[in-house]
């Protein structure tokens, strides 16, 4: 069941708290409704709102009203007959003004929408069709008020039937209902709209707070898993350092001859030392990089003494799986604005993957070039853009001809701990730290590393680091 909004916004949204005349109606439409009905029967109209405030007024007061306002006698009367329309405020019908020395009237007429009265409609001055004669009372209102001119000017009043008035006013009083009618709906439909529209705001700006309260709850706990990481692994490292140490001196019979199958075991627990000891530092690495604690030391590195380091320090793994190794760098290669040990990290996890995952008979090949970017760095402001500045960076790839990624893993594969088949990664070996750090360290050389298919197998990894700042061209 949906909840109910509350009483007072109901009120609000329905309008039970009451309206006004020009609420739902705009003052343009009620002059013009006005004007077309006492220009079809030829009648002033006047319109007051539901607090007494003249809101239409059709015609100027007749020419008789103003001459009658030259003299007392003329004004007494004017407030007589001003008095008499004011208090005719019939609540349904209608009414019709006291007869003045003048025998004009004013016919006055509520408008009601709604059980409410909205308005008071006063049709007048006029003076009954069948009246011919003038009335001998005009002439007697005051002596400054000279006969001839009374009776061209009562002349000029407009001249009606009472029932004609009446189907005037009735007329007027049934199109306004109907107008505030249509008037009402669109209020209404607009209030709705804008109660709708606030309540998805405030729901929107509720679902804000509750992601920005998540957020900040999920920051606190990768500090909290960061800081964890980094205190467990830093306890970790030092009794496991021990323990290789012990185990070095024990094969190397420091603390006496050992059998053949002592030895073995001795071994064994070395080699186990030493992966986990890998296992260790990777978590650190990334630790320090997650909290930006890495310290890099940017300098002019060369590329090709890099990965031709890189290749000979893995060609006797590569030997061992029969996997073709090679690196080549384009002639004048140049150097990379970076930190030396860390890119070789980059390229000994990049390259040990490439290996570790491509069958025997297979190749793995570095390789690396120089590549014009388009600037788009702002802290060099956007002139540079617009000038279509370039700078030179220089792309490394490496290409094997192993098992492959499948297109919908590349992104995920640069997540910590992330395997693509945990059976064939298994047998592979690996902890699934290597990429999340070559990302890393990638992007804190303001580089960037991506995954593409090599034809008609295998992966490339390509890696495009910035060269020394400075050196741009146009
Ligand atoms: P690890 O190699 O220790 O498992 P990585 O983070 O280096 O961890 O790699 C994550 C996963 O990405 C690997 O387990 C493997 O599934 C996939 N992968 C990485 N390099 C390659 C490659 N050259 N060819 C095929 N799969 C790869």
């Amino acid at each position: 069941m949906t909840d109910l909004p509350p009483a007072n916004t109901l009120d609000r949204l329905t309008m039970e708290g009451g309206f006004t005349l020009e609420e739902l109606v705009n003052r343009a439409t009620l002059v013009e409704l006005c004007a077309g009905v006492a220009e079809l029967f030829s009648v002033p109209l006047r319109l007051f709102n539901g607090s007494g405030a003249l809101v239409v007024d059709t015609h100027p007061s007749p020419r008789l009203h103003q001459y009658f306002g030259t003299q007392s006698g003329g004004r007494r009367i004017l407030r007589d007959i001003v008095e008499s329309v004011k208090a005719l405020n019939p609540t349904s019908g209608m009414a019709i003004s006291a007869v003045c020395p003048s025998s004009s009237r004013f016919l006055v007429a509520p408008v009601i929408y709604d059980t409410r009265r909205l308005a008071r409609c006063v049709l007048g001055p006029f003076v009954p069709s069948e009246l011919e004669q003038v009335p001998p009372a005009l002439f007697q209102i005051d002596p400054g008020l000279e006969a001839g001119r009374l009776t061209e000017l009562w002349r000029e009043l407009p001249r009606m039937t009472d029932a004609n008035a009446n189907a005037c006013v009735r007329h007027l009083t049934k199109t306004l209902e109907l107008v505030l009618f249509s008037g009402h709906r669109a209020l209404l439909a607009s209030n709705m709209h804008l109660a709708s529209t606030q309540e998805s705001y405030r729901e929107l700006e509720e679902k804000n707070a509750n992601l920005s309260l998540a957020y900040e709850r999920l920051k606190e706990l990768d500090r909290l898993k960061s800081n964890f990481l980094a205190t467990v692994s830093h306890e970790l490292r030092t009794p496991l350092t021990s323990i290789i140490g012990y185990s070095e001196m024990l094969s190397a019979g420091i603390a006496g001859e050992l059998t053949t199958e002592q030895l073995d075991f001795v071994n064994t627990i070395h080699e186990k030392g030493e992966q986990l000891l890998e296992l260790i530092k990777g978590l650190l690495d990334l630790t320090k990089l997650e909290s930006g604690t890495l310290n890099v030391r940017m300098s002019e590195v060369d590329m090709t003494a890099l990965l031709e380091d890189v290749v000979a320090t893995l060609t006797p793994t590569a030997r061992r799986k029969e996997v073709e190794l090679t690196a080549s760098s384009e002639p004048g290669l140049l150097p990379v604005w970076g930190d030396a040990p860390r890119l070789r990290q980059v390229f000994v996890n990049l390259t040990e993957n490439a290996v570790k995952f491509t069958p025997a008979g297979g190749s793995v090949r570095l390789t690396a070039a120089v590549v014009m970017e388009l600037l788009e760095d702002d802290e060099d402001g956007p002139a540079v853009v617009l000038k279509g500045l370039k700078r030179p960076m220089v792309e490394v790839r490496v290409a094997d001809t192993g098992i492959g990624i499948p297109p919908e893993e590349r992104n995920k594969v640069f997540d910590a701990f992330y395997q693509v088949d945990s059976s064939s990664t298994r047998e592979a070996g690996g902890t699934g730290l290597g990429l999340s750090i070559v990302r890393r360290l990638v992007d804190s050389h303001s580089g960037l590393v991506w995954i593409e298919g090599n034809q008609p197998n295998g992966t490339v990894f390509c890696v495009k680091l910035p060269c020394k700042k400075g050196s741009f061209s146009g």
